[in-house]
């Protein structure tokens, strides 16, 4: 690991893994062991590891996944989260969105937006009414280094300063929000996939079909690019952001904020998103 001038064997690589993620979780505040977790879990390494670590840490950390309805993948994806619940004993908890709304395949057809567009909506509703409705003070997602600094290039070469301010790894509770934290923000996709590995987790390893029109994979390839030439780029790139742009933004800024007249969830409209998406759905 050359941004981090070590180099370190399975077993060490583990016990540093962890410790590194237990100084992330109190430097930010993230959560304390009295708090209810729930885990956003795709199936993927970096959900299931942070899943893993959090319930090994001792944490009372239960998980949601949230099933997209895109065919083989999204039952595999499922699968790989059930199994994971078996070994850990813990609670997951399943959201089959064609049987709530369509899949996203279907949903993608019916609107002009993209389907990750979609799908990050759908996500971010469901995760936030779930946990709120059930009593869990905190959503963890496992969003890693590469997920944060891609996406903190792109809304940069857009300036698009209304993500800029939300890209922080806390968001506190506020106005029907729960609070949402990422513990493996300052992880690249290797070191989370290599302690899954290490630690027999099995995670689904094909990407999902609509990931290769993702503007974020050229964005992350980009940045491995510059990564190999100037080791510790993507970290210094993320934590200076964090240091010295994030303290200029009211990351909390939901003056706006209303209530959905259809569902009651925070909606900076009189409808909100999903509640518009399931209009559409339906017509
Ligand atoms: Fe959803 Fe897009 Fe990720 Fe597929 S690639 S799971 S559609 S956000
Ligand atoms: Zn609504």
């Amino acid at each position: 690991m050359p941004h981090h001038r070590l180099a370190l064997c399975g077993k060490d690589f583990i016990n540093w893994f962890e410790r590194y993620t237990k100084r992330t979780l109190k430097e930010f505040r993230m959560f304390s062991h009295k708090d209810k977790i729930l885990v956003a879990v795709s199936g993927g390494k970096d959900s299931l590891a942070l899943w893993y670590l959090l319930c090994k840490l001792g944490y009372r950390a239960d998980a949601l996944h949230i099933n997209l309805g895109i065919g083989e993948y999204s039952e595999k994806s499922l699968q790989k989260s059930r199994d994971l619940s078996l070994r850990l004993k813990a609670e997951l908890f399943v959201v089959d969105l064609s049987k709530e709304l369509a899949g996203i395949p279907e949903l993608q057809e019916k609107t002009v937006r993209e389907a990750c567009s979609i799908c990050g909506l759908v996500k971010r509703y469901n995760f936030n009414k779930f946990a709120r409705e059930k009593g869990y003070s905190v959503v963890a997602t496992g969003h890693n280094l590469d997920d944060e600094t891609s996406s903190l290039l792109s809304n940069v070469l857009n300036w698009n300063l209304k993500y800029l301010g939300r890209k922080s790894p806390v968001l506190e509770e506020e106005k029907g929000f729960v609070k949402k934290v990422k513990p493996f923000c300052k992880f690249t996709e290797k070191e989370t996939a290599l302690y899954a590995l290490l630690n027999g987790i099995d995670f689904i390893e094909e990407e999902c079909p609509f990931s290769k029109d993702a503007s974020t994979v050229f964005y992350k390839e980009l940045l491995n690019r510059i990564e190999e030439k100037f080791p510790g780029t993507k970290l210094r790139f993320y934590l200076e952001y964090i240091r010295k742009i994030l303290p200029k933004f009211n990351q909390t800024d939901t003056t706006d904020l209303k209530k959905c007249k259809i569902c009651g969830e925070p909606s900076p409209t009189d409808v909100c998103s999903f509640c518009r998406l399931k209009e559409i759905t339906v017509r």
